[in-house]
């Protein structure tokens, strides 16, 4: 093992000196920046090697507007709000789902949960709050066509559910962000394929590797990064095999395919990306929250003078927040990303605060 981690901290720093400058590399996954800071890997890396955080924490991403549209549903009292856990603790416009403390939202583990609560309530609409990457996308598609099959009309889906590649081409094509390789999501990929990024390469010539979530894992992530651009030879490369195929998961694709089309979606942060979010198709629109109570997504600015968005994009580390550690904590959440287990400003927080 000494071996391995050798050698890539050998490749990066060849590439640190080839390039001469700072070498930004954004992990894209919330997984992938736990695990960094977890196993303490940002302090063995060369110092002008720079890990930025990116859009890949689900929680982090939904964007404010939808967040008060979760809070203003559940002041409905014919309405039951299915969600996760980390959903209702993001500060809304009138606070939070946890702070407005009604008996009809619901905490869930899955997709199939909120369906359970809508056969259980038939005098209520049950909104499930669909927030999540193509990993979580699959079993809201399943939930949908189960509610199909078993005529559940009282059943909806608040489409929160975000494309990864989509937003990987956003960060790239503005040009305040210095994004010179990605170390790409894990779970995603294990749905999508590692072929996916291949698009990401044709129009912007980045390395886009693949990892697991070990720290061996993102180390020789890192690494293979850093032989890319050392060696000259930028490419889309998995080094996740066990998980990962080229192809990714047919199934799953096919299904989130027949029940969910891209749309521009708002993003936080990022505004609308151009294909970036998924909403139901046509021929499920009885299921879909937001045409079955009228609300329409726009792009809502963060409150408070959250910084979120900039986090989310790699434009600052989370210290560089006034809020940081100040007014903002775990205990005392201004934005998503202090909320979520996998938000960066939350990882900065429990391991990252001296580096
Ligand atoms: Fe938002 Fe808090 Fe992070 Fe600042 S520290 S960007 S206020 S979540």
């Amino acid at each position: 093992m000494l071996r391995r981690i050798l050698k890539a901290q050998n490749l990066m720093d060849c590439a640190c000196r080839k390039l001469g400058r700072q070498l930004n590399i954004m992990e894209v996954c919330g997984t992938h920046t736990v695990s960094i800071f977890r196993n303490g890997i940002r302090p063995t890396l060369p110092k002008s090697l720079k890990l930025l955080s990116g859009p890949g924490c689900p929680v982090c991403v939904t964007d404010q507007g939808y967040i008060d549209v979760t809070v203003e549903l559940a002041k409905r009292d014919d309405v039951i709000l299915a969600t996760y856990g980390d959903m209702i603790r993001v500060p809304g416009k009138s606070g939070s789902l946890e702070q407005l403390n009604r008996s009809n939202v619901k905490v869930v583990m899955s997709s199939d949960e909120a369906l359970n609560l809508a056969r259980e309530n038939k005098d209520k609409t049950v909104v499930f709050v669909a927030v999540g990457f193509e990993t979580t996308t699959p079993a809201t598609a399943v939930a949908v066509g189960q509610a199909a099959d078993e005529n559940l009309e009282n059943f909806t889906v608040l489409s929160g559910h975000k494309l990864v590649i989509p937003a990987m081409k956003a960060l790239l094509t503005d040009k305040n962000n210095k994004i010179d390789a990605f170390l790409c999501p894990g779970h995603v990929s294990v749905i999508i394929g590692s072929d996916a990024y291949k698009t990401v390469l044709d129009d912007f010539d980045v390395p886009c590797v693949v990892a697991g979530f070990e720290p061996m894992q993102v180390i020789e992530g890192i690494g293979e990064i850093c032989r890319q651009i050392y060696k000259d030879d930028i490419k889309v490369e998995s080094i996740y095999h066990a998980a990962v195929k080229p192809e990714g998961n047919p199934t799953a694709q096919k299904i989130i395919d027949q029940y969910f089309e891209a749309f521009d979606g708002p993003w936080r942060g990022l505004g609308n990306i151009p294909g970036g979010t998924l909403r139901l198709k046509e021929e499920y629109a009885q299921f879909d929250a937001f045409k079955r109570f009228g609300i329409d997504q726009v792009p809502t600015e963060e409150l408070n003078g959250c910084k979120c968005g900039e986090v989310l994009c790699g434009l600052i580390d989370p210290p560089q927040c006034p809020k940081f550690e100040n007014t903002c904590t775990p205990d005392t959440p201004i934005g998503p990303c202090m909320v979520s287990s996998e938000g960066a400003c939350s990882a900065w927080y429990k391991y990252g605060r001296r580096r």
